[in-house]
């Protein structure tokens, strides 16, 4: 079976067991069952996840840095790329907020917080601005500081990028290294059925099939939003920066799309996607052969919208308010976790993580929404693909470098 399909039959069964405990409820079972095997099976796997972010984090962002150098090199076109995928980030996040606090998914819920969580949401604007800035990167890892680890992770690859010979050499060795942490978040991934398992018997077991309902609305406020932004945000940028008909686009684009769907990865849709917008769109590969893989890196809008989502989501499911400092600080957070997020199937979530610790909300929380993260992690990489693509037609066209006619060419 695939992992997917492990995933939607964990999801299943934990639902269906988690309620016939609620119905049942029974103190032996209570005690031994969902706060004694469950709950381990569940820290255990909520640790793996954890795990992973302070290394993930620091290699995948000096990985990223590092090479920005190709950036200095690509010159104008690199500003622009990296301009256009940052702030197209920043709005998707945005518009995640902004729908989320429309739907108020997390309502329905009504957690506590676990104690061990400590919420510094309280933190002025002027404290949170000074305590980004790392006075010890050790020490900020060991704390799990994220923007800290992620200022010194942007000074480090500043640094690669300086030294020449020497910088390639520690380069090299950290894009090995990277290579073999994205292959123990795939490894541990094999697990997420039991995790999901696990963790859906908890939340239905204590909370009933009123669980049910805010789980139903995280899902499709995130979906839609996807939808939003690929059809509305999308459509309206090639029309208006590039003078491109969106529906051409679309027509051309299906079958990368099919692809990004069901590999749930970006980094495998590079070469489909490269060749889309080489052959179909007329995109010159001096602007896509950059564009492509740079944006399958970097650019994450999907995932981006899931955060934005599940911020929101998470903190009314633990009664926590948000105020603008958190919402900014969402914004930048989920942006430099977007930057940091490799293409490959549910690192967003192992990020989210990162981002929830900045914002002070607890990481348990991802247990309420892991169990249909799957199929929204196959979405959001059809958006995370779209958006390279879409830039890489905009950048082309500002550009001349960009074939029209072979753009509007449908045969
Ligand atoms: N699967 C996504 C991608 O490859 C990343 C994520 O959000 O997990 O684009």
């Amino acid at each position: 079976m695939s992992l997917t399909n492990r995933v939607m039959v964990a999801l299943m069964l934990g639902i269906i067991t988690g309620m016939i405990i609620n119905q049942f409820q029974h103190p032996w079972v209570d005690v031994y069952i969902v706060k004694g095997a469950i709950e381990i099976i569940s820290q255990i796997f909520m640790a793996t996840l954890k795990v992973m972010v302070v290394p993930l984090v620091f290699v995948s962002l000096v990985t990223g840095t590092g090479s920005l150098k190709d950036i200095k090199k690509l010159g104008r076109i690199g500003a622009k790329t990296f301009i256009c995928y940052t702030a197209t980030t920043c709005l998707a996040i945005a518009l995640a907020l902004f729908f989320a606090e429309l739907t108020n998914p997390g309502l329905g819920f009504n957690l506590t917080t676990p104690d061990a969580v400590e919420l510094n949401h309280k933190m002025s604007v002027t404290q949170m601005l000074s305590s980004i800035f790392p006075s010890n990167p050790i020490e900020s890892m060991a704390k799990g500081e994220m923007l800290q680890i992620i200022i010194f992770s942007i000074l480090f690859g500043i640094g690669i990028t300086m030294s020449k010979e020497k910088g390639d050499r520690v380069l090299s060795f950290f894009e090995d290294l990277n290579e073999v942490i994205l292959n123990m978040v795939v490894y541990l991934i094999q697990f997420a059925p039991i995790g999901v398992f696990a963790l859906l018997v908890k939340v239905f077991a204590t909370q009933g099939l009123s669980a049910i309902i805010p789980m139903a609305k995280y899902f499709f406020t995130v979906l839609f939003v996807l939808f939003f932004h690929a059809s509305i945000v999308y459509s309206g940028m090639l029309k208006i920066f590039a003078g491109l008909n969106p529906l051409t686009f679309i027509r051309k684009f299906k079958e990368v799309l099919v692809f990004a769907f069901s590999t749930a990865s970006s980094n495998a849709t590079i070469p489909l996607n490269l060749e889309t917008v080489e052959h179909k769109m007329g995109v010159d590969k001096s602007v896509s052969s950059f564009v492509i893989p740079f944006g399958a890196t970097i650019n994450m809008d999907g995932t981006a919208i899931m955060q934005g989502v599940a911020v929101v989501f998470v903190a009314q499911a633990y009664g926590i308010p948000l105020g603008l400092s958190e919402y900014l600080m969402v914004i930048l957070t989920a942006t430099l976790a977007s930057i940091g997020t490799a293409g490959v199937p549910a690192v967003g979530l192992v990020m989210l993580t990162m981002v929830f610790n900045q914002v002070g909300l607890p990481v348990e929380g991802i247990g309420l929404i892991i169990g249909v993260d799957r199929l929204l992690d196959m979405t959001r990489t059809c958006v995370n693909i779209t958006g390279d693509a879409v830039v890489s037609c905009i950048v082309a066209k500002s550009e001349n470098k960009l074939d029209i006619n072979a753009y509007n060419n449908l045969n």
